[in-house]
């Protein structure tokens, strides 16, 4: 990287100017925040900036009313009370709170915890951590599809497991796991039910109480709304009980203390109310243009697979075997599209996927394998774009491969 000097703007160093910017297709890295999310935001960090907990006076007064507003719009979009949700800095944070807290304060009768292989590092880390405190924890393998093998959990779950933890949608193949199924084989045994739903909420219809869920985390920059906000679900009836990690203030019911960032709480509920207005029509809209982008793939190019499920999966992702390519190769022969490998850059290699290894494919494919974003802001031009970039560099890279073999 090169020195670009003190006067550029941010913009102008970080990010080619716009008319040149690769199409976004990495929705399930992030996404950007929407512009009526931040309008909502705006007035939170100057006229209204009131300390939400402060009871003396009327700033005080403002932002907690803005803060209950958004905790209601956030539980409405889950199905869950407003007394069920607790503000966090994001999907991991909410993530070590339900696993540990839930894991510690039921550690002397319930010393055992399960999670599966293709859960999220940070889900996978505080697991581990637990380990080292002495829990027993299982990891579950999953099935060729990514979804989890219910006899397997069923086997695995006993009176002495204090929480299971699985993703509601997975981050890099987008498949859906069995949440209700998962759900009653938890209840059965009376060990609490997480579910990682970073991926999930706003994407799909997702109701925590129906689906009997006793904790699950939300991540505010996986639908459109800011970074740095997030939430837990922790269910009231049956009571769920947790040891907070931050100790302070007592906000958050205890569980989370801290100043609650006014203008990110409200981000985050005009997120929710978005995606409770817009849920159907935008999961329409965005199947329509995936259709259109593995039709436009597939019709004109052989040996392109799709990874995880093909029907229990969110309508952005797809993740793409392109059989005789190199995908770390392949980016870098399309700087026009910001798409993803999953891959881990160690020091010394590019490690495959450890989700992709899951699911049990032979390394070649693992890397070979794309994973393309869909979402609220993709054009169909844009996808267009991406079908001409991927045809015609799969086939260039192909051509020199087979060229370099004989
Ligand atoms: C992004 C993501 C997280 C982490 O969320 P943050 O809000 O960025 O901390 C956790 N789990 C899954 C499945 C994710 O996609």
């Amino acid at each position: 990287m090169t020195d670009s000097g003190p006067d550029l703007k941010p913009d102008q160093k970080d990010m080619p100017n716009r008319a040149v910017r690769p199409v976004f297709l990495d929705n399930q890295s992030t996404t950007p925040t929407d512009p009526r999310v931040v309008e909502a935001m705006l007035p939170f960090f100057t006229e209204r900036f009131g300390n939400p907990h402060s009871t003396d006076h009327a700033y005080g007064w403002d932002a907690e009313e803005a803060v209950e507003r958004a905790r209601g719009d956030l539980a409405a979009l889950i199905g869950a009370s407003p007394r069920e949700v607790v503000f966090t800095s994001g999907a991991t944070e909410a993530n070590n709170l339900a696993i540990k807290g839930a894991a510690r304060f039921r550690k002397a009768e319930r010393p055992h915890v399960v999670t599966c292989a293709t859960e999220h590092k940070c889900v996978l880390e505080s697991c581990r951590q637990l380990e080292r405190e002495g829990f027993r924890v299982d990891v579950l393998p999953v099935k060729a599809d990514g979804l989890i093998d219910l006899d397997l959990l069923a086997e695995a779950v006993g009176e002495e497991t204090a929480i299971v933890t699985v993703m509601a949608v997975n981050n890099e193949i987008g498949v859906i796991q069995p949440l209700a199924e998962i759900a009653a084989i938890c209840r059965a045994k009376g060990a609490y039910f997480h579910s990682d739903a970073a991926q999930a909420v706003g994407k799909i219809a997702l109701d925590a109480t129906a689906l009997g869920l006793d904790l699950l985390s939300i991540s505010g920059h996986k639908f459109y709304g800011p970074k740095g906000i997030g939430a837990l679900f922790v269910r009231r009836r049956p009571r769920v009980r947790l040891e907070a990690m931050i100790d302070g203030g007592g906000q958050e019911r205890g569980l989370r203390s801290g100043t609650l960032p006014t203008p990110l709480c409200v981000g985050l509920g005009a997120t929710a109310r978005l995606a409770r207005e817009e849920l159907a029509d935008e999961e329409a809209r965005i199947s329509g243009l995936k259709a259109r982008l593995l039709e436009g793939i597939t019709g004109r190019l052989d040996g392109v697979r799709l990874n995880g499920s093909a029907e229990a999966r969110i309508a952005g992702n797809l993740n793409l075997a392109f059989e005789g390519v190199d995908a770390e190769a392949l980016m870098r022969a399309m700087p026009r599209l910001a798409v993803s490998t999953g891959s881990a850059c160690t020091s010394t290699s590019v490690e495959p996927s450890y989700v992709l290894q899951a699911l049990g494919l032979p390394e070649t494919r693992s890397r070979a394998s794309l994973r393309i974003g869909i979402g609220r802001f993709t054009t169909e031009a844009e996808v267009d774009l991406a079908i001409e970039e991927l045809v015609s560099k799969v086939t260039s890279l192909r051509a020199k491969g087979s060229a370099a073999a004989e």
